[in-house]
């Protein structure tokens, strides 16, 4: 047994002990069967939140109303949820209604694909009531039961039928395609967080050029947030997204791909959080840089300018090995990284000169940086001073 399971093993038989029924779910059988990494371990149990609260002695109620207790154990947390069912058909503002239940099997009807529907007890068998091990084997998506019924229920399993799709290279099966076509303007109803989520980890999986062109072609893409169009017929598909190393390389790709012009609104509109914005902005302007002065480079860092290199590189696919190794040459070069590797600051400046501040402090200390970075003033406090005294203006 996998070794996640067994440090999570103790958690079940203590459920188990008390008379409740304890099991492990969800992305963690699935993951296991898979032959993956397991990220986290999730418990389904027929005891209750307030069960678990009395039985273990670290708990943290992160979500009671739902069913859902943090359980810690040997400084690991594992998310114990009362078996449960939800509303039929939710109302998408509202948090949908959950009534706990007894049964296994209930609570795993509720859940979205069939091999996120599987469950493994304490002696690791496995429990299996919707054919998801045979869909793994197929590696298709299918819905535990209407396709068209479900994705009704919970639009966002839509987005999630394309996520699986890339990360797992498995194809949809067919009636849960035909149903995925049919509703993917149930979309709208979901808020773009929740959309962003997923969307940015099927971008992340192993065929996003795969996963997209399918939302294109189903209409999926036309329901984002945001129009997000591509320029030419297949520029998403052919993209090898696999190239790309960061979400910021991500989304300034989908921006490069689809033209936007407006590319704050776009983000802002998907709702991406500001240190997001912020890096998109750099790395954009930094795109755009086609040679790169020192300047540049001390403006932008290493690390926004070879980023920037790697998704050149992605998007035209070429080699750019050798001017990455320039650039990382001309950035050795740089004495400094900030202003606050300069050995005379301000107020020194002021001693020298013997004047009072105003604007031209600022210009003065612009033009020595610049001078510093691009080898034309040694970075020497004498050699500085002395520069100071004989600048004009
Ligand atoms: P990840 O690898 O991202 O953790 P996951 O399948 O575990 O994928 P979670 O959001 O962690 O996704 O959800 C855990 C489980 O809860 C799923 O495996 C599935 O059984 C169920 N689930 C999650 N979201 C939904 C949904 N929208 N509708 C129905 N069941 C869901
Ligand atoms: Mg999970």
């Amino acid at each position: 047994m996998n070794e996640m399971f067994q440090n999570a093993l103790p958690v079940l038989k203590r459920l188990e002990e008390k008379g409740y029924k304890a099991y492990f779910v969800g992305g963690c059988v699935r993951d296991h069967l898979l032959d993956r990494p397991i990220k986290d371990i999730d418990i389904a149990s027929s005891a209750r939140p307030e069960d678990v609260q009395r039985i273990f002695p670290k708990t943290i109620p992160v979500g009671i109303e739902h069913g859902t207790v943090i359980v810690r154990h040997e400084s690991v947390s594992y998310e114990v949820t009362t078996f449960r069912k939800e509303d039929e058909y939710r109302d998408y503002r509202r948090p949908s209604k959950v009534w706990f239940v007894d049964d296994l099997k209930e609570d795993l009807s509720r859940r979205d694909f069939t091999f996120n529907a599987m469950a493994l007890d304490t002696s690791f068998q496995l429990i299996d009531h919707f054919g998801g091990r045979e869909d793994l084997k197929r590696e298709q998506i299918r819905t535990v039961g209407d396709p068209n019924l479900r994705f009704s229920e919970d639009p966002l399993r839509i987005m999630r039928a394309c996520r699986f799709m890339s990360v797992y290279n498995m194809t949809i099966e067919a009636e849960t395609k035909r149903a995925i076509k049919d509703q993917a303007y149930l979309l709208r109803r979901i808020s773009t967080e929740r959309i962003a989520i997923e969307f940015i980890k099927l971008l992340q999986g192993v065929q996003a050029g795969i996963a997209l062109k399918f939302m294109k072609e189903s209409s999926v893409l036309d329901h984002m947030p945001t129009m997000m169009q591509e320029k030419q017929n297949g520029q998403f598909m052919d993209f090898d997204w696999n190239d790309l190393e960061s979400d910021e390389q991500r989304w300034t790709a989908i921006l490069l791909l689809s033209d936007v012009s407006d590319v704050r609104g776009f983000l802002k509109i998907w709702k991406l959080p500001n240190h997001m914005i912020k890096k998109v902005g750099e790395l954009m302007s930094a795109y755009r840089i086609t040679s790169w002065s020192k300047m540049d480079l001390y403006r932008f860092g290493l690390e926004t300018a070879l980023s920037s290199i790697t998704l050149k590189s992605a998007i035209e696919k070429k080699d750019y090995a050798e001017e990455i190794a320039q650039l990382e040459q001309r950035y050795s070069e740089i004495p400094i990284t900030s202003r606050k590797d300069i050995p005379l600051d301000g107020k020194e400046i002021l001693e020298i000169t013997q004047r009072k501040p105003g604007i031209w402090l600022g210009k003065l200390l612009e033009e020595m940086e610049k001078k510093i970075v691009e080898g034309e003033l040694a970075l020497s406090s004498s050699v500085l001073k002395d520069w100071v005294k004989r600048w004009e203006r």
